[in-house]
C-alpha cells in the first residue's frame, strides 16, 4: 500500500487548502513545502477576498460571481482573520464614465448573494473623513464592499487544521523527483536529508513554479501552459486615520489599492508586468516602485516618494495562459488539468487562481479526484478555520474576552493576537497572570509564549517565518531584535565532543 493517498506540492493557499479539504474526507495527505508555508505568492498578495470589481470589464461574470459569493463564506469561517473593508472610488470622467462605473457597481452588488455586506453608495467627499487625506478636487465617490485577510495566516490556519484532521505537513522539504508507475514515488530533500514516499495521487500546487515542477520534477512531455505575471506592494506610514481603503484608477486603465495596513501603515499595491525567471529571487523593480508612488501622489494631498517607503514586497502570479497580450488582461481564474492516463497514477497540476477562490478551488480539485477516491461530499463552506468559531462580528466581543480574562494586556496587544488567534488565543497565552509570565519580549509586542506557540502549533522554525507570515511584526522589528528571536529560534548547535 503506497505510504500516502494525496501528495501535495507546495505550501500555499492553494496547496494547503487542497489539503484540509482532502484531510477532512479522510484521506491520507501529505504536504510538501520547499520553503516556509506561504513564502511563495501567498504572503504577497493584495490581501483581498474580493470579487474583482474590474473584472467585470473583461465579462468574467461567472469568476467574479464565484468569488462574491465566497467573500462572506470565508468571513464566517475566518472572523479573526478576515473582515470587511469599505472602499472609496472617486470617479475619474476622461478614463471610466462614472454612470458605467455606477452600474458595475450595482451589479458588483447584486451578483453574488450578498447578505452581511453593506451595498454601494455614493458620498459627498467634502463633507466626510474620507475625502480628508485626497485632492480637493475629488468632491464626490462611490463606497462599495469587499473584504481583507491576512493572506499568511489563511494559508497556516488551512494547513494547521488539515493537520489536526491528520494530514503531514512538511516544510523545509522539497520534491526534487517525482517517478510515476502505477503509483507516485516521490524522492524529498528535507534539509538536506533525502526522504522517498510513495503516493496514489499528486497534486502540483506550486504556484509559480508550477512550470518547473511539471518540467524538471514529474518530467512531463510538452510546455507547460503557464504565463508568469509580477505585481509588486509598498508599505508607508500612514495616509489616513479611517479603516477604509481607496480604489484608484490609473490612465493605463489599471486600478491601484491603497489600504490600511497593521494599524499604523498604508499598503499601495498593485503593478502588473510580465515574469521570466525564478519566482525566489523577486522584488520590486525602480519602475513599479515609481509607478505606485506617482499613482498615491495623483490622488493624496500628502505626496508619497520612495523615501517614504518602509517595506514593499513583490509576488508572481502563475496564470493559465489563455494568450492574451496584455498581463493584465490574463485571465485570473484557475484551471485544473487532470492527467489520468491507462496504468499511470494521476496527477492534478493547479494553474491561477486567487486567495478568494481557494476553497472552491480545492472542492474542484476534489471533484476531478473523485475518480479516484471514493466520492465525498464537501463540507468545507460551514467548518470554521482554527480560532474562526465565532460570530462573523464578534471580533470586539472576543478582544473584551480576553481583555477581562489577561487583564495586564495592552488593549492593542489584545487586538492583534485576537485578530490572529481567535479563540486560541488561550493557547498562546496560557494561564498567564502578568507580562512576565510570558517569557522575553523580542521587540514590538511579540512575547516568548507567543512564539513557542508559533513553534510548536504552527510550524514556524525561524525569525521570518514568525515576523513576516504568522505576524507582520517584521515591520515593526529592528535588525538587533530580529537576530535576538532568530538565535532563541535555532536549535542548539551539538555539543562537539573532544577527545
Ligand atoms: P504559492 O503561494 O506561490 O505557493 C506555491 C508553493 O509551492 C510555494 O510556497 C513554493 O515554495 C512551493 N514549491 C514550489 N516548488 C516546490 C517543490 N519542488 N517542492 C516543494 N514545494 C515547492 N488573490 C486574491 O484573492 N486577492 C488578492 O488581493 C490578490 N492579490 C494579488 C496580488 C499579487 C501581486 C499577486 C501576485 C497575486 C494576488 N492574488 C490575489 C492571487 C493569489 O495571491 C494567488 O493566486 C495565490 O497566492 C496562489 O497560491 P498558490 O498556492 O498557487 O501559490
Amino acid at each position: 500500500m503506497a505510504d500516502f493517498d494525496l501528495a501535495i506540492i507546495g505550501g500555499g493557499i492553494n496547496g494547503a487548502g487542497i489539503a484540509r479539504d482532502a484531510a477532512g474526507r479522510g484521506l491520507r495527505v501529505l504536504l510538501v513545502e520547499q520553503g516556509d508555508l506561504a513564502s511563495g505568492t501567498s504572503s504577497a498578495s493584495t490581501k483581498l477576498i474580493h470579487g474583482g470589481l474590474r473584472y467585470l470589464e473583461h465579462g468574467a461574470f461567472l469568476l467574479v460571481r464565484e468569488a462574491l459569493k465566497e467573500r462572506e463564506v470565508l468571513l464566517r469561517n475566518a472572523p479573526h482573520i478576515i473582515r470587511p473593508l469599505r472602499f472609496l472610488l472617486p470617479p475619474q470622467p476622461e478614463m471610466r464614465s462614472p454612470l458605467l462605473v455606477r452600474i458595475g457597481l450595482f451589479i458588483y452588488d447584486h451578483l453574488g448573494g450578498r447578505r452581511i455586506l453593506p451595498p454601494t453608495q455614493t458620498v459627498d467627499l467634502t463633507h466626510n473623513p474620507l475625502g480628508v487625506p485626497l485632492k480637493r478636487s475629488y468632491r464626490s465617490g462611490f463606497l462599495y464592499s469587499d473584504c481583507r485577510v491576512d493572506d499568511a495566516r489563511l494559508v497556516i490556519l488551512n494547513a494547521l487544521d488539515a493537520a489536526e484532521r491528520g494530514a503531514s505537513i512538511r516544510t523545509r522539504t522539497k520534491c526534487v523527483r517525482a517517478e510515476r508507475s502505477e503509483e507516485w514515488c516521490l524522492i524529498l530533500n528535507a534539509r538536506g536529508k533525502r526522504q522517498v514516499i510513495t503516493a496514489r495521487a499528486l497534486v502540483n500546487a506550486a504556484g509559480p513554479w508550477v512550470g518547473v515542477v511539471s518540467e524538471t520534477v514529474i518530467r512531463m512531455p510538452g510546455p507547460p501552459r503557464v504565463r508568469l505575471v509580477k505585481g509588486s506592494h509598498i508599505v508607508v506610514k500612514k495616509l489616513f486615520d479611517h479603516d477604509s481603503g481607496y480604489i484608484f484608477q490609473n490612465p493605463d486603465r489599471r486600478v491601484v489599492f491603497a489600504l490600511p495596513y497593521e494599524r499604523d501603515y498604508t499598503l499601495i499595491g498593485t503593478t502588473d508586468e510580465n515574469f521570466q525567471g525564478d519566482p525566489a529571487g523577486v522584488g520590486p523593480s525602480g519602475a513599479e516602485i515609481a509607478y505606485l508612488c506617482n499613482t498615491a501622489t495623483r490622488y493624496f494631498r500628502q505626496p508619497v516618494a520612495p523615501a517614504d517607503i518602509v517595506h514593499a514586497f513583490a509576488g508572481v502570479r502563475s496564470l493559465y495562459d489563455d494568450g492574451s497580450k496584455r498581463p493584465e488582461d490574463v485571465t485570473r481564474d484557475y484551471h485544473l488539468a487532470f492527467d489520468k492516463s491507462y496504468g499511470n497514477a494521476p496527477l492534478l497540476s493547479v494553474y491561477g487562481g486567487k486567495i478568494t477562490t481557494y476553497r472552491r478551488l480545492a472542492e474542484a480539485a476534489m471533484k476531478k479526484l473523485s475518480d479516484v477516491f471514493t466520492p465525498s461530499r464537501p463540507w468545507t463552506a460551514r467548518v470554521p478555520l482554527p480560532g474562526g468559531d465565532f460570530p462573523y462580528n464578534g471580533v470586539e466581543a472576543q478582544i473584551a474576552q480576553a481583555l477581562r480574562k489577561w487583564p495586564f494586556l495592552e488593549e492593542a496587544h489584545a487586538g492583534r493576537l485576537v485578530r490572529a488567534y481567535g479563540t486560541r488565543i488561550g493557547d498562546v497565552l496560557g494561564d498567564a497572570d502578568s507580562y512576565a509570565a510570558l517569557g522575553t519580549r523580542f521587540g514590538a509586542d511579540l512575547t516568548e509564549a507567543e512564539v513557542r506557540y508559533l513553534m510548536t502549533k504552527e510550524f514556524a522554525v525561524d525569525a521570518d517565518d514568525v515576523l513576516w507570515r504568522r505576524s507582520k511584526l517584521g515591520l515593526r522589528f529592528a535588525d538587533m531584535e530580529r537576530a535576538a528571536l532568530q538565535r532563541f529560534m535555532s536549535p542548539l548547535p551539538a555539543l562537539k565532543l573532544v577527545t
